[in-house]
């Protein structure tokens, strides 16, 4: 007859012997209590440790620089806080998601390009960041939004919302126009420095004694 494995007074490992008679039931009940004060004691020392919580959202964390979230247009301080996309699509023929769409038009009476429309679809974006490579003007940058969700399938961002109030193009002009001469006098200055002839070290000054000892001389 074979035995019942349930019945077997081996312990079962992960599994409690079951108590038997009331010295059993009252080691077992001690045994329980010490457990508790275990816990209480991880509890305790936590309670009284450095608080490392943030009471999110009361609290909102400071993102390290390396931390990537949605691309976003770079706002510069000599554009009067606007950014600097010339609407060239190379972020958009270089993105492998296909997610980014630029239209742009020219300012008037200026040969130069400005974006009228920038629209990136954040759900297929996999922040690459091909398109910060490749952008001329170094306008795009990662922003650090990390509680951004979105609710459906096509999840498209408009990044010019935030320049809605633009400089008008006669300043807008100006300021680009005094923009790229500081930029190409930073870079003749640049290359005047490079191609300047190194100066000359001051010749070693020669130490011969002012009064040589003769030879054979005793001092
Ligand atoms: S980070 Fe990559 S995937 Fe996202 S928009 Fe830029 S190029 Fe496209
Ligand atoms: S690469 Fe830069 S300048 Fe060109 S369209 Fe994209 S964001 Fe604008």
């Amino acid at each position: 007859m074979s035995q019942d494995s349930t019945n077997s007074a081996v312990p079962v490992p992960g599994r409690s012997v079951r108590p038997t008679g009331f010295g059993g039931a009252v080691r077992f009940m001690v045994r329980s209590m010490l457990t508790l004060f275990v816990g209480l004691k991880v509890t305790l020392k936590k309670l009284m440790g450095r608080k490392v919580t943030e009471q999110y959202p009361h609290e909102k964390p400071v993102m390290s620089g390396a931390f990537r979230s949605a691309i976003a247009l770079v706002s510069f301080d000599d554009l009067n806080g606007t950014h600097d996309c010339i609407a060239c699509d190379a972020c958009e023929l270089i993105c492998p998601s296909y997610c980014i769409t630029v239209r742009g038009d020219r300012l008037p009476d200026s040969k130069k390009k400005r974006a009228t429309e920038f629209l990136v679809d954040f759900s297929t974006c996999s922040l690459c960041g091909l398109c910060l490579a490749v952008c001329p003007t170094e306008t795009l940058k990662y922003s650090s939004g990390y509680d951004d969700a979105g609710y459906n399938r096509g999840w498209i961002h408009n990044l010019l919302e935030p320049y809605a109030d633009d400089p008008e193009a006669p300043e807008l002009l100006a300021l680009l126009t005094a923009r790229d001469e500081a930029k190409r006098a930073a870079r003749k200055a640049a290359r005047a420095a490079k191609e300047a002839p190194a100066a000359k070290p001051a010749p070693e000054a020669e130490t011969t004694p002012a009064n040589p000892a003769p030879e054979g001389s005793d001092g």
